[in-house]
This record gives C-alpha cells, structure tokens and sequence, in this order.
C-alpha cells in the first residue's frame, strides 16, 4: 500500500486509498488498491482530457518549456502561428523545435533573469504579427520554466493599417480643395473684388471646389454606412422600375455631352430581393461614371436582363476606357486612374468602391472589362429570389 501511495504521489495527486481494517486478508486489500488506482488514473485521463481540449481550442498559443529548455507543452495555436513542423516536441529542446529567434530570446530572458518578457515580430512565410509574452513558470522545488502565449494580431494590424491609409487619403483629399478656396478667397481680399469678372470667376470656382468637399464628406459618410451594413432593408421590387429615377438623372448628364443612351429593358417586371436604395447607389454611380469617362459625342448602353438565378445589370461605355494595371485597383477607396481628370469631373475616388461594398453586402458581384481608348463595361450581378 505505501509503495502504491508512494509512487503515484510522486506523479500527481496523493492518492485517496480505502481504509482497510489491519486484519484484512491481503488479497481484498490489493483488489481495494487496485480500485484505488484504476478510479484514480481514470480521474487523472479526464482531466488531462479536458484541459487537452481547451488548450487544443484555444486561438491563443501557449507552449511550456522547463528550466532545461525542453518543450513541456504547446497546443494547436503554437503549431499554426509558428509554422511548427508536424512531429513530436514533447521533452525535446526548445531549440530544435521552434526555430524562431525572438521567441529563443524570450525564453532566454525569462530562464536567465526570472522576469516576463514581450515582443512583438512579423514570422513566418506569412510574416503574421504576433505578439508573444514569456512568463516564468513554477514548476516545484525552486525550478522555474517559461511559460509562452502567443496571439494573432495580423488582421488587427491590417485593420489599423486601413483605418490610417483612410485618414491620410481623405485628409489629402480635402486639403486640396481647401488650398483652392484659400488661394481663390486671398486673391479676391488682395484685390480681385473690384474686378468684377475676376471676382465672379473667383467665386464660381470657390463653389465649385466646396461641392468638391461635399461630395467627399457624402462619399466618405456613404462608404461608412455601406461598410457597417446597417442601412441595408431587404424587399422584393421591380429592378427596372428601381433603375428609373437613376435614368433621368443620367439622361440629364449626358445631354450637356450629346451623349446617346441606349436601352435594353425586360419587357416583364424583373423582381429582385434586394435592397432598394443599394440598388440605385450602384446603378447611379456606374451610369455617372459611364457618363463622365465618355467624351463629347460618345455612347452608354445600359441592359438590364436576367439568367436562371440572378439579375444582371450591365452600363457598357465607349469612352477613354482604363489601363489593365489600374482594372484590378479601380475599386479601392479614393483611387483613381487619372487623378486629374477625375477630379476636373468631380470625382471622389469613392464611388466603385461604395459599388463594390454594397454588391458584397446584397450578396452579389461585380466584374469590370475595359480597354484604353475603346470604352469599358461594368456588370453587376444580383442573386434573384429563390423560386418555389
Ligand atoms: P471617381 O469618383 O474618381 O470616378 P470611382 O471610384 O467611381 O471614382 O472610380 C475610380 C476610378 O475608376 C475613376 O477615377 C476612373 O479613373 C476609373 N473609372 C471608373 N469608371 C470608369 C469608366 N466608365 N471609364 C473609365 N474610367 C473609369
């Protein structure tokens, strides 16, 4: 029985024996033990079990490693944030295993001087940002390990980098028009009032520089609402109906421009599950822009059809068209092909990406073909309710 006691305290926890009466035959008290035990180790399994399984779940890596630097312990996070080949670690050296200098300097700072350590480091072939903290960890009679957490912080950076990129473009933005005011207000105080004409000039390009600004403000405020998905209000409406008013406001522009629209409508109501007013952002900012990359004289063919599971909306110009290697960046926030002639149009940078933002949220898709100087075509495609 002491030999029993002995050596399973010696593993784990003191082990809880039957009390046995001094005259018991020896058989029944080595069955008794033998319970003992058998109770004990399935307790000890379980519980190894469940911590295996909270480990194992965790998005957190944790690794232990003892004070001669071998690996006690390191859960599925460890594995996947640094990239750990798949073979057995346990009592091996730190060293052979996880074959990262930061994370060695931690675990030798905290062996060496018995305090935490934290860093932060781009590792791995996905360089991924993790910030990883090494504590020293008890181990009994006066030993110390290190204990390591590991977290992700890669998308948080990438959120960070786009919160930022966002500031400095929009702040760049607006200081442009904000210059020209100036520069336009400070000609006018040196003089240029008593000018008529050059005054009313003035004036006329400070107005057109402040809708300039509104129409950042408004893009910037639109994209912020798209992006959190919370005005979007899901009901069953005819798209051609929807597509009217964006029509006329199209006609109206491409009339300064002698622009010819041509139309391809369905001859029934096309109903679609959508939103209404996402809807008309989308369609208006493919017809304007359509409308202004045409030059004087130029044509838009806007159709409006559908196939057996969506409703396909598509505004085909033949205007100055885009290069191939601005196609793939066209529907990022705030860029532009031609910055200059996009602002001398009044543009924001903002519009296809607002586009791009709905059609993700309504669940849709959308693909843009151009070629420079022939024109481009922009199709958008919305899932149609499902049929019964
Ligand atoms: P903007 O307000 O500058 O037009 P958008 O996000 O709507 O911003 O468009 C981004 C850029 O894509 C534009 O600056 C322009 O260079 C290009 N672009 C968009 N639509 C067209 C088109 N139909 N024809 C040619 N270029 C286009």
């Amino acid at each position: 029985r002491c030999v029993f006691q002995r050596s399973l305290c010696s593993i784990h926890q003191p082990l809880q024996l039957p009390h046995l009466p001094a005259t018991t035959p020896l058989c029944l008290s080595l069955d008794a033990v033998a319970d003992a035990v058998n109770a004990n180790t399935n307790q000890l399994h379980n519980a190894n079990q469940r911590s295996n399984l909270a480990l194992g779940n965790l998005q957190e890596g944790v690794l232990a490693v003892d004070d001669q630097s071998r690996v006690l312990l390191a859960n599925q996070a460890v594995h996947e944030h640094l990239e750990l080949a798949n073979e057995p670690y346990l009592y091996r050296p730190f060293l052979e295993v996880v074959r990262v200098p930061l994370l060695t300097e931690i675990v030798q700072h905290v062996l060496s001087r018995g305090t935490p350590r934290e860093e932060t480091g781009e590792i791995g072939t996905h360089a991924r940002a993790l910030r990883i903290l090494g504590r020293p960890l008890p181990l009994g009679n006066g030993c110390n390990g290190v204990l390591i957490t590991i977290r992700d912080e890669t998308l948080l950076k990438r959120i960070d980098a786009v919160r930022k990129d966002f500031i400095a473009n929009a702040s760049h933005e607006l200081k442009t028009p904000l210059a020209a005011i100036r520069a336009y207000a400070e000609t006018l105080q040196m003089g240029a009032l008593d000018d008529r004409e050059a005054a009313e000039k003035f004036v006329a390009s400070i107005i057109s520089q402040a809708d300039r600004i509104d129409g950042l403000v408004k893009g910037m405020l639109q994209l912020t609402r798209v992006e959190s998905n919370s005005a979007l209000k899901m009901e069953a409406f005819d798209a051609a109906e929807a597509l009217e008013p964006c029509l006329t406001a199209a006609r109206a522009m491409s009339l300064s421009k002698s622009i010819q629209l041509e139309l391809q409508l369905p001859e029934h109501p096309l109903i679609i599950q959508s939103d209404r007013d996402g809807f008309q952002t989308i369609a208006s900012n493919l017809l304007s822009n359509a409308v202004r990359y045409t030059p004087e004289g130029g044509k838009v063919q806007i159709s409006l059809t559908e196939t057996p599971q969506h409703c396909v909306l598509s505004v085909t110009d033949n205007g100055i068209g885009i290069r191939e290697a601005d196609l793939e960046r066209i529907f990022e926030r705030f860029y532009r092909a031609e910055k200059g002639r996009s602002s001398d149009t009044g543009g924001t940078g903002l519009g296809l990406s607002i586009v791009k933002h709905l059609i993700n949220a309504l669940g849709g898709s959308v693909t843009a073909t151009s070629q420079l100087q022939s024109g481009s075509c922009f199709e958008v495609r919305l899932p149609l309710p499902t049929r019964r």
